[in-house]
């Protein structure tokens, strides 16, 4: 093994598809490098006697990184793809969305082991050469389990309690399966027929999936355990009048509607293009929700976008209070704001700023928003008075966040969350009580997909030894 590959070979990951031609489309965003190339890159990983990519800085799940490179780098995908899969579920999903805390983490620092490109050809070769087949077990124990949503967290328990023997159905209030990976994540991030050709494997290993059901407490008689996998879907208001005018949306409810109108009908909806094309769009929140938001209305033409963000901007590189292997709170440029700056040539994001006022016309449509610059005091932040701007606003995509769980699923099970908007059992464990458990985003408050991957998991493992008549 050379080990020694990070000497000779730059980091490179996938590369983007060219702006202007994925501008056209809601295609894959990437490009995968040759099988050469990617070994290449594998041999970069120099197989640390502390591997930090697998530590708790880095991989939620635990992959086993430096095994699966070292394979890989020897050409023995087969081999590295069973070591990746044996921690993580569903590489799929991972080896697209996920931030890569492992690679920020890793030894070699912001030069890191291009990790998640790595998973991503491991899995799809295993796709391609016909290695990856249902996971039925070979007998059943008569336990029934039910779990409400279909997210990443409710997918990893019922791919791991299937595998465990019991008997897995999953309840979905959507007409699809696969919660934020369906409608929330584009599809040119995560391509809904790479969820649903998941959700096809789970069928056949046995999981039964029911959609457009909202879950009640009478699972609790009807099934062994129950484990709420319901997320974190409360939006955060702006709390300013004028909020519920045509054209102020949440995020999550306009990303939904691009993406099932693609799905039904292989086209962003009239009334979705009509509202953006040639449009003026603000987005509400600078993170990787408003950055998806940028990237759908630059491809449904808007004419203009900005995203505003209350905190201020982020230094380039670590500041002395955020050493490595913690995740770098750097300035992020992620695809939607890139391309924002190749279409339009600057940024698109202001910092300091929120949205104070929102203003219809005289026939009560939408048309413009009065911004503000903040100041931060203490951990508060205040705006500053003579900072007002009006800016033209034919659509308003507010993504400020979650504030907690679902509302419907908590009081549909008689629960109550805690101080954080959360379904956490006593000091914060799986266990509500009874035969219930919750996991993911439901539990943690809004998360990661990787750590809705590992909290579904680790939930599936509590129900099972709970199951088994063991002590959580
Ligand atoms: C727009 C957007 C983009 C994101 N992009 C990324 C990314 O690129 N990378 C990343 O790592 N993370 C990303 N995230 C975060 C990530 O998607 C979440 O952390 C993750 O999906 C949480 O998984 P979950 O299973 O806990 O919940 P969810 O994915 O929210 O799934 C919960 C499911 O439960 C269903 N449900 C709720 N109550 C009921 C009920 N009573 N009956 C039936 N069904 C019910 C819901 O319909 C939903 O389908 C993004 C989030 C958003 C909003
Ligand atoms: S820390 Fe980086 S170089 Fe070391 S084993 Fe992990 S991926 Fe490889």
């Amino acid at each position: 093994m050379a080990a020694k590959g990070f000497l000779t070979f730059p980091r490179m990951e996938n590369p983007f598809r060219d702006t202007s031609a994925r501008l056209q489309d809601f295609g894959d965003l990437h490009i995968p490098l040759s099988q050469a190339k990617r070994q290449l890159q594998a041999s970069r990983c120099m197989n640390c006697g502390v591997p930090f990519c697998q530590s708790d800085f880095g991989c939620p799940l635990h992959n086993l990184i430096p095994e699966w490179n070292q394979l890989l780098e020897a050409g023995q995908e087969h081999a590295a793809l069973i070591r990746l899969m044996k921690t993580a579920p569903f590489p799929e999903f991972t080896g697209r969305v996920c931030p890569a805390l492992c690679e920020k983490a890793c030894n070699l620092a912001d030069d890191g082991v291009t990790n998640r490109d790595n998973e991503l050809y491991l899995i799809e070769t295993g796709f391609k050469n016909g290695w990856i087949r249902p996971a039925a077990p070979s007998r059943r124990s008569g336990c029934s389990v039910a779990i409400v949503g279909s997210g990443p967290s409710g997918l990893a328990a019922a791919d791991l309690l299937n595998r465990l023997g019991h008997t897995v159905t999953v309840f979905e209030r959507a007409d699809r399966p696969g919660g934020l990976l369906m409608y929330g994540i584009p599809n040119m991030k995560l391509p809904k027929d790479i969820v649903m050709r998941r959700i096809d494997l789970m069928q056949q290993s046995g999981i039964t999936f029911c959609l457009n059901i909202e879950a009640s407490a009478s699972l609790c008689s009807e099934f062994d355990a129950v484990l709420l996998c319901s997320g974190a879907r409360t939006p955060r208001s702006l709390h300013l009048p004028n909020d519920h005018l045509p054209g102020v949306l949440y995020a999550v409810d306009f990303l939904s509607e691009v993406t099932r109108s693609l799905l039904d009908h292989q086209t962003p909806p009239s009334t979705v293009t009509d509202s953006v094309k040639g449009k003026s769009v603000i987005v509400v929140g600078g993170g990787d929700t408003g950055n998806d938001c940028v990237g759908t209305v630059l491809r449904l033409g808007a004419a203009q976008v900005t995203q505003l963000e209350m905190m201020p901007k982020p230094p380039v590189s670590r500041l002395p209070a955020n050493p490595w292997p913690e995740w770098p709170r750097t300035l992020r440029t992620d695809y939607g704001q890139l391309e924002s700056l190749s279409v339009t040539g600057h940024d698109p994001r202001i910092y300091e700023t929120t949205v104070k006022s929102i203003h219809p016309d005289k026939n009560g449509v939408l048309n413009a928003v009065e911004t503000v610059r903040l100041k931060q005091t203490d951990k508060r932040f205040e705006p500053f008075p003579g900072t007002e701007q009006r800016l033209p606003c034919d659509l308003l995509l507010i993504a400020a966040g979650f504030t907690g769980c679902d509302q419907a699923t908590a009081h549909a099970f008689s629960l109550v969350p805690d101080s954080r908007g959360r379904l956490a059992g006593e000091n914060g464990l799986h266990y509500l009580g009874g035969n219930l458990f919750s996991a993911g985003d439901a539990r943690t408050g809004q998360s990661l997909v990787v750590r809705a991957l590992a909290d579904g998991r680790a939930c599936a493992a509590a129900v099972h030894d709970w199951l088994s008549g063991r002590k959580i």
